[in-house]
């Protein structure tokens, strides 16, 4: 069964309500699965989080909690959110700043009408999962540094055992260093306790290490729901393929039933699949491009390969095994990474390819407007 169950959330802001906060986001979430919700900022992952916690009070859609309904805008059902079985963690750690770290945690417990003494086992059960020690935890938020403070937040969290722990951008705040010890040991956390969990991340390796399953948001919606791997192989949209590191690397036509580049030279095998009357563009991550030098016959490279055509090398360093390149191309600069033995000098003219199958072609937005009828029907 699915511990949580979203269909047709809507939430409209603004005083004529025509800004969109969430727009028809449906999901299910079963038992200890962890959700990630990821996306630019302004798409409305925060939205969706808060109007699951209760936070906020969507404009429609049904919100349940197991088999409890906890929204339903139809039957005009709102459990407020200490009704709502949850823990939640925030950006900016949202601690009691006149409490110690130990009430904090203990908080949860006490709203619950816990025992004192098992309230006392509890805290320090949890206190030792997220690694607080005793010292830490007689001191107030403000003498605490900020990941002291995000493992405060995190047991207070856990503490009461939620069936759905909640969380929002909880590392943004964090140094680089610090967010990467958390995110590990909230995968832990989460690995250990088997909560269900839903997190919000503009951040793609964040979302991409701790989701079981990723949502791709986007204006409100979600674009594409699946595994890491399955966003990161297969993207949905040209949009999602760039949160996966894929870059543009140009645009392709057809013309009487040839493809070519038409802001490139395009060769290699003919695209599948692909409608005539339609531009498209190719979108390859850097590490899959290779190139060659210009003496190579781009044809004899492989019929596997799309060959891109000509840059120039602006730079060229070296990086232990391997040389990091600059190149020129369609007025851009890509930064290369190619194996030591090929080696190449500012200057150089080479060429670039990348695999057909480490490729990912999308229609591309407008439409050419000097397609004649006759292609259209090709
Ligand atoms: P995210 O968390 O993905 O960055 P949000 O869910 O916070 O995005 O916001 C989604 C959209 O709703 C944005 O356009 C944002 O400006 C708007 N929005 C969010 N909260 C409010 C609010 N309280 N008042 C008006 N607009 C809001
Ligand atoms: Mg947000």
């Amino acid at each position: 069964m699915s511990d949580l169950k979203v269909k047709d959330l809507r939430k409209f802001y603004g005083r004529r309500g025509d800004i969109v906060g969430v727009d028809n986001v449906s999901l299910e979430v079963p038992q200890a699965e962890m959700l990630v919700l990821v996306g630019p900022s302004g798409c409305g992952k925060s939205t969706t989080l808060r109007c699951l916690a209760g936070l906020e009070s969507p404009d429609g859609g049904v919100i349940e909690f197991g088999d409890q309904k906890i929204f339903d805008s139809a039957k005009g059902v709102a459990v407020p959110i200490h009704r709502r079985d949850i823990g939640l963690v925030f950006q900016n750690y949202a601690l009691w700043p006149h409490m110690t770290g130990w009430a904090n945690i203990e908080f949860p417990l006490k709203s619950r009408r816990v025992g004192r003494e098992e309230r006392k086992k509890k805290v320090a059960a949890i206190a030792e999962v997220v690694d607080l020690d005793g010292r830490l935890l007689d001191k107030r938020p403000a003498q605490l540094s900020g990941g002291q403070q995000q493992r405060v937040a995190l047991a207070r969290a856990l503490v009461a055992e939620p069936k759905i722990v909640m969380f929002d951008e909880p590392l943004s705040n964090l140094d680089a260093a610090l967010r990467e010890q958390l995110r590990s040991e909230i995968r832990r956390l989460h690995e250990q306790i088997n909560f269900t969990g839903v997190y919000v991340t503009h951040d793609l390796t964040e979302a991409m290490l701790l989701g079981d399953r990723v949502a791709a948001m986007a204006n409100g919606a979600i674009v594409q729901l699946g595994r890491p791997g399955e966003l990161f192989d297969s993207p949905a949209t040209s949009r999602i393929a760039r949160m996966m590191g894929y870059r543009r690397l140009c645009s392709i036509t057809s013309r009487h039933g040839h493809w070519s580049g038409s802001d490139c030279t395009f060769a290699g095998p003919v695209p599948q699949g692909l409608s005539m009357s339609q531009s498209y563009e190719l979108l390859v991550r850097p590490e899959h491009i290779a190139i060659a030098s210009v003496e190579q016959d781009i044809n004899s490279l492989s019929d596997q390969r799309y060959c891109i055509g000509g840059g120039i090398v602006t730079g060229a360093g070296y990086l232990g095994g391997e040389q990091e390149l600059s190149v020129e191309f369609l007025g851009r600069n890509l930064r290369l990474v190619v194996p030591l033995g090929q080696s190449f000098v500012p200057g150089d003219r080479v060429n670039l390819s990348a695999l057909v199958s480490d490729t990912r072609i999308f229609p591309l937005a407008e439409q050419p407007s000097t397609t004649s009828s006759r292609e259209m029907e090709a």
